[in-house]
């Protein structure tokens, strides 16, 4: 995917407008959200509205004409003070605006009278801030002079602290704003319907204050977006901070002195450089410069050192990081870096999407054909691990019973050792892995197949034999062609010990599974504790080198064909066991290791 682009999470922004909004409505206060900081882009507009935001607010006419035009359906505030010049705009292409201006709302009131339109204004209050705001002294004077204008309408008052000087906005502040609008009711007889609080950095302030007083509203962007507290900097518990992620490209990687070498001026800002002598580096440059975003508000994944950047290059300290020519380095960015990257037209805007059910679906059985076709022709180079039952083992495991009489659990030596890590890491978290199923037989295969058709048969009397064979096929592969013949594949679950049952991964019941699409592993409409306990299970076996099943969450495989083809590897490891190869490795090898001659 093309370089240097920005990744946009479209669930991550839905998540932080959801928390952030239900936490501001347990003390009624309605949430506006800010869309300057992504330059108003319509798919992340739409998803705020999705998610129960009704009034937007941004900076710049041009971005709201731009949200219109795209056809967002929302209340568009313009937060800053407008322009004189613009006074008939912004009549006409916004809702409501902030004002501090009397000739201003005088020109808004000209322009609305004409348009015959009703224009929203709220007063903002100067708090101590020193940006936009009336005096509070100057106030009852100015709303003495709005009320007077037609096409006006003050809709309430506010303020905006924490910006151009950083003052907080404590709770005397907040008390201040809410005893001013108490006293302008009472004096003009009239009602603010819009208190307005302040922005993202009200937080810490709403989470303390037993009342919020008269404040009911408040204009978040930088929380929404990017996960933070603006005053601390400290991550909002609950959101996420990675929704936005900048990507660039390693153009150039060598081994370099730290100190430049030779008498040193200006660099190309006029500034003079200063360097910290750590000897030889590993120095990495990326296709991205001070052109393009704010480097100083990008914050590195991985563990590199940001040494410098230009115009339109980063230099970086690679450390001990695994960096090559064309690798992808990923940052996190801060407010003024998110601003620039949404701003810049290098940077390629990626959003990603939640898939719906239908889509992910599709996906899954598209990625699933390919995956057979491939399977069908990938060569086999046994290697001849043997064969060990986990039952032999001393690893804490529970073992789901099995139609087979006798059945051993058996698994290739290697799977065996990565069945004893995983089960070490779940005893520490006090869970236990559940082993469903591992070596089978084609008999055993065929038992399954013939038992889940009988299943269904009686569940859908009216559907046919082709129509049972194929709802079976999709979850129990046909004798031969599974790869729990090889040893290399098991079937798991987890146990939770503290709460006496086993985890509950969307579509079971207790060991029970039911076989539908929602086994697909990361199906979007499980529940997020289903999603969570998945993960969880998936990441230990893939740590371990396996692959999940695209079907089956339950379902993982090493060395195999499966494993082979996913890892785009020439050949697998680990062929077929038939029946007779085990049955007579057994006899000669009563020792309980098993091998395939
Ligand atoms: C930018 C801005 C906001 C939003 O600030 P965040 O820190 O992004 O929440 C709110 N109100 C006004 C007037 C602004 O200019």
């Amino acid at each position: 995917m093309s370089t240097p682009r920005i990744d946009i999470n479209l669930s991550k922004i839905a998540h932080n407008t959801k928390v952030l909004s239900s936490l501001f409505r347990s003390k009624k206060v309605d949430v506006i959200a800010v869309t300057k900081g992504v330059c108003a882009h319509p798919q992340i507009a739409n998803i705020l509205v999705k998610n129960g935001i009704k009034i937007l607010a941004d900076s710049r006419i041009s971005n709201i004409k731009k949200m219109r035009d795209a056809g967002v359906k929302a209340i568009f505030l313009l937060i800053r003070t407008p322009m004189i010049s613009q006074s008939e705009s912004v009549v006409l292409d916004t809702d409501m605006s902030l004002n501090s201006e009397l000739s201003v709302i005088k020109k808004l009131s000209e322009f609305a009278i004409l348009h015959d339109r009703v224009h929203k204004i709220i007063l903002m209050v100067e708090l101590g801030d020193l940006r936009e705001g009336i005096m509070p002294s100057q106030l009852e004077n100015t709303i003495e002079k709005v009320l007077r204008l037609k096409g006006v309408e003050l809709t309430g008052i506010g303020t905006n602290l924490a910006c151009f000087s950083g003052v907080t906005p404590t709770e005397k502040k907040m008390e201040l704003l809410s005893s001013i609008a108490t006293s302008i009711e009472k004096k003009f007889d009239i009602k603010l319907t819009m208190i307005s609080g302040g922005n993202s950095a009200n937080y810490n302030w709403f989470r303390t204050t037993k009342d919020v007083g008269r404040i009911n509203n408040l204009r978040l962007g930088e929380s929404i977006f990017l996960g933070y507290e603006p005053l601390t900097g400290k991550p909002i518990p609950k959101l996420h901070q990675d929704a936005f992620m900048l990507v660039a490209e390693v153009i150039e990687l060598k081994n370099k002195s730290s100190v430049p070498d030779g008498e040193i001026g200006l660099d190309a800002f006029g500034n003079k450089p200063k360097f910290k002598d750590q000897g030889m580096i590993r120095r990495a440059i990326l296709a991205m410069g001070v052109q393009d975003v704010m480097v100083t508000g990008l914050t590195p994944k991985l563990d590199i050192e940001i040494l410098g950047a230009g115009g339109d290059h980063i230099v970086i300290n690679a450390k001990k990081e695994s960096l090559k020519v064309g690798s992808n380095v990923s940052f996190t960015l801060k407010y003024g870096a998110l601003v620039t990257a949404m701003n810049s037209s290098y940077i390629f805007k990626n959003i990603i999407s939640p898939l719906s059910a239908k889509e992910y679906c599709a996906i899954v059985e598209e990625k699933d054909r390919l995956h057979k076709k491939k399977t069908a022709i990938i060569p086999v180079q046994e290697d001849h691990t043997p064969l060990i039952s986990l039952q032999d083992s001393d690893f804490n495991l529970i073992f789901e019973k099995s139609i087979q009489k006798n059945y051993r659990y058996l698994v290739r030596k290697e799977v065996f050792e990565k069945i004893g890590r995983i089960s070490k890491l779940l005893d520490n978290q006090g869970k236990k892995l559940i082993i469903r199923s591992a070596w089978r037989s084609f008999e055993h295969q065929q038992k399954l197949w013939d038992q889940k058709t009988s299943f269904l048969k009686k569940k859908y009397p009216k559907k046919t034999v082709q129509e049972i064979d194929k709802i079976v096929s999709n979850f129990i592969a046909s004798k031969g062609l599974s790869t729990h013949s090889t040893g290399g594949a098991v079937d798991a679950l987890i146990y939770d010990l503290r709460k006496k049952c086993v985890l509950d991964f969307g579509t079971n019941d207790g060991l029970y599974i039911d076989l539908n699409e929602k086994c697909y592993p990361k199906h979007p409409d499980i529940s997020e504790e289903a999603k969570k306990n998945r993960k969880l299970l998936i990441k230990l076996f893939e740590d371990e080198d396996f692959v999940c099943d695209h079907k089956e969450y339950w379902h993982f495989d090493f060395g195999n064909i499966n494993w082979a083809v996913e890892n785009n590897m020439e050949y697998a490891n680990y062929g077929i066991l038939e029946e007779s190869f085990v049955q007579s490795a057994a006899l000669n090898y009563p020792d309980k290791v098993f091998f395939y001659l």
